[in-house]
This record gives C-alpha cells, sequence and structure tokens, in this order.
C-alpha cells in the first residue's frame, strides 16, 4: 500500500517528527497521519488499565472527582448536544470510562445511551456505571442488532480510529434518518498547532490523525455527509486533570511547577474549570440525504 492522503489521495511532501510520533502531512489539503496505520485491534494494547491510571489519574476510589472534573470538561458539549438533539438514543464511539453518557442519563431529556469501547478494562467500568447490555466492543455488534441512533458522538476519539473510510460507512449505517453526529476533535490548521509546530500537545502515539477543517469537510462530502455547524473551540479542564495529563506529556517547567503545587489545593481549586487554547474543533454533521437501502433491494427484486 501506497502512503497516499486518505483524503485526497494525494502524495505527502512534509513528514513531521514530533516527540514519539512521525506524522505524514499532506501538502495539498493539511491531513496528517502516522504511517503505516495499523488496524484499530492493534492499537488495543495502548488503551489498558495503566493508560487510563496514568493519564486519567483514574483510581476507584478517585471516580467521584474525576467524574465532577470530566462534567466540567463536557458541558460545553452537552449544550451543543441539547441544540441539535434533546433526547433520543446516543451512541458514544470511544465512550472510555462511562462519564459523558451517565451525565446524559442523568440529563434533564433522559437519553437512552449507549457505547462502544475498543478498551476491555474502560469498558467495563463503563458497562458498571451505565447497566449491562449499554457498552459494546465495535460497531459490527451494533450493526448485527439493526440498531441506530439519532444522535453520535465522537468526543476526543476521532483521531484514534485509524480507518476513517470504515467509520464514517459504519456511521451512515448507524444513524437514524434525521440523525447528527457531534464531534470535538483537534484540528491541524488550529492556531495551537501553528504555533506550538513540533510541540503541539496533540502528538502522541494514540492520535493517529488529524484533519483541517477544509480537509474534514471534503472527507465528509466523500462520504454524503453536510456539515451543519463548524468552529475552533478550546478545551475545558480542570486544575487536576491538567496536571496528571502534563505529569505524562511533559512541558518543561509547567510540569514540574503543576506536579509540586496541586496537591497543595484543596478539592474545589483542583476541580476548577479552566479552558485552554489547544486546537481543538466542534463539528456537526449530517446526512446530505437518506437512502433506505432495503428499499432499493426491493426495487431491484420485482
Ligand atoms: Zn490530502
Amino acid at each position: 500500500m501506497e502512503n497516499n492522503c486518505f483524503v485526497c489521495s494525494k502524495t505527502p511532501a512534509k513528514t513531521i517528527i514530533a516527540k514519539e510520533v512521525t506524522v505524514y502531512c499532506c501538502t495539498n489539503c493539511g491531513t496528517q497521519w502516522q504511517w503505516p496505520l495499523k488496524e484499530e485491534k492493534e492499537y488495543e494494547d495502548i488503551y489498558t488499565e495503566k493508560y487510563y491510571k496514568e493519564i486519567w489519574g483514574w483510581r476507584k476510589e478517585k471516580d467521584r472527582q474525576i467524574g465532577k472534573s470530566k462534567f466540567a470538561t463536557s458541558k460545553n458539549f452537552i449544550k451543543h448536544l441539547h441544540n441539535h438533539k434533546k433526547g433520543g438514543k446516543v451512541l458514544d464511539i470511544g465512550c472510555g470510562l462511562g462519564y459523558l453518557l451517565s451525565f446524559l442519563q442523568q440529563d434533564n431529556y433522559e437519553y437512552d445511551v449507549y457505547g462502544v469501547e475498543l478498551s476491555g478494562f474502560a469498558r467495563n467500568i463503563s458497562e458498571e456505571r451505565m447497566g449491562k447490555g449499554r457498552v459494546f466492543e465495535n460497531l459490527e455488534e451494533l450493526k448485527k442488532k439493526r440498531m441506530q441512533f439519532d444522535a453520535i458522538l465522537l468526543f476526543d476519539s476521532m483521531e484514534h480510529i485509524p480507518n476513517q473510510d470504515k467509520l464514517l460507512k459504519d456511521i451512515d449505517v448507524l444513524l437514524a434518518p434525521k440523525g447528527k453526529v457531534l464531534v470535538i476533535m483537534p484540528a491541524a490548521d488550529s492556531f495551537a498547532a501553528k504555533i506550538m509546530g513540533k510541540q503541539w500537545i496533540e502528538y502522541k502515539k494514540d492520535h493517529v490523525l488529524f484533519y483541517t477543517k477544509k480537509a474534514l469537510k471534503q472527507q465528509l462530502e466523500k462520504y454524503n455527509f453536510r456539515i451543519k455547524y463548524m468552529r475552533s473551540c478550546w478545551k475545558t479542564v480542570t486544575l487536576v486533570y491538567l496536571a496528571s495529563y502534563l505529569s505524562v506529556f511533559r512541558i518543561p517547567i509547567m510540569s514540574t511547577i503543576l506536579e509540586a503545587t496541586i496537591k497543595l489545593f484543596p478539592e474545589f481549586i483542583q476541580n476548577i474549570p479552566i479552558s485552554i487554547p489547544i486546537g481543538q474543533m466542534m463539528v456537526v454533521f449530517e446526512r446530505k440525504e437518506y437512502k433506505n437501502n432495503n428499499y432499493c433491494g426491493q426495487v431491484f427484486l420485482s
């Protein structure tokens, strides 16, 4: 297989060696990706218990506190979901430890929630939180059950999924006729990405690809989707989240200062939400038109 851009098929002319990863950059559309892109299964060994404990600082006894911190980071996203879909069946692709879905279960609109999570460790915790039968290992299981969703969420997860072709085809099958897809992901053309260059905080082993806004639009059009909403957004984190994140993905001086001081603050200060521009975009997209495959089949047969 040749290393061509998965959006516009041009050969990349630029290589970025950033911290632990080598990323190829399309000089035509700006898309960036690691190469070779392995199958999703092969990334499974990244998302172990250690991953959630080190990066998220997850411990069973800390679950409540992390939950509060996660609520602060998801509030804006949930507000957006309210703007586009109030209630209904929701699927969170890459639901991690299941915090976002549990907020939606308790939301006033009482969403009927489902999740997909590759990591066995995270899947178990997620399912414990939300109830049996709500968290699946992959999209195939949902397709077999012929399930469809009013909203599909990709919150900090689209950049983790190597096979975008399959992902977008699966979304087309799983999205209800008037369904919406909500995405938050890093943008390769963001201000933060440009000024931080190789030091951009989003360059890491598990982030296998990045779109520019223009490239994502082009990609979605290819799969019969259209963008309803797209803009740059800031990431809301809490101090305690930032500290544990930066102790793994280190930034000189800042990591050390935070590590030394974070435990001195009372819990309510550790949980104060702060918004930082790290170069993310928020996107809402929908199908251009709904083709009922069964119906087409019948027309051909008769
Ligand atoms: Zn390209």
